[in-house]
């Protein structure tokens, strides 16, 4: 998990969007310092967090921004998307609404940020099996039809948190190099 003495090849701007409480602060929280709260309060503030890893034997800090409980329609400003490379686009798989608003995000997205930026879609709580109102298959097919990268996750278990931020970045990376 990152050394500060490191030199840093590149700098990667990653935002993280999605319904409220779908699970994005947890999953920063995984992937940036490997913790994870059950009760975890409502972000406030604009904030992100950082972790440096290596790809491809040069070292990469990831960047990446969470919402600041402003996940509603058009509420988060385009200084958010400023300069963002990456988006992890998040629904979690036990709420039908919050995959029913991805095609809202894409917008957002496709209005706001980069138009070359890499998304990768996540379905969020996959330990929650037994409350699935999201099937994978047809994630699967919608993913394919608007380009996206996509995987479920557990922040929880800790289940492709690593893999989900992994290609992504990779991704990115191959597009700079
Ligand atoms: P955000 O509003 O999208 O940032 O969502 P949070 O990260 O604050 O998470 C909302 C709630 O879902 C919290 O109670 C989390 O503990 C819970 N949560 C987040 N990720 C998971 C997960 O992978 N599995 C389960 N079971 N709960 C999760
Ligand atoms: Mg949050």
């Amino acid at each position: 998990y990152g050394d500060a003495s490191q030199k840093i090849d590149y700098v990667f701007k990653v935002v993280l969007i999605g319904d409220s409480a779908v699970g994005k602060s947890q999953i920063l929280a995984r992937f940036a310092r490997n913790e994870f709260s059950l009760d975890s309060k409502a972000t406030i503030g604009v904030e992100f967090q950082t972790r440096t890893l290596v790809i491809d034997h040069k070292s990469v800090k990831a960047q990446i921004w969470d919402t600041a409980g402003q996940e509603r329609y058009r509420a988060v400003t385009s200084a958010y998307y400023r300069g963002a490379v990456g988006a992890m686009l998040v629904y979690d798989i036990t709420k039908r609404q919050t995959f029913d608003h991805i095609p809202r995000w894409l917008e957002e997205l496709r209005s706001h940020a980069d138009k070359n930026i890499v998304i990768i879609l996540i379905g969020n709580k996959s330990d929650l099996e037994d409350q699935r109102a999201v099937p994978t298959e047809d994630v699967n097919e919608f993913a394919q039809k608007e380009g996206l990268f996509f995987l479920e996750t557990s922040a929880l278990q800790a289940t492709n948190v690593e893999s989900a931020f992994m290609t992504l970045l990779t991704e990115i990376f191959n597009i700079v190099n």
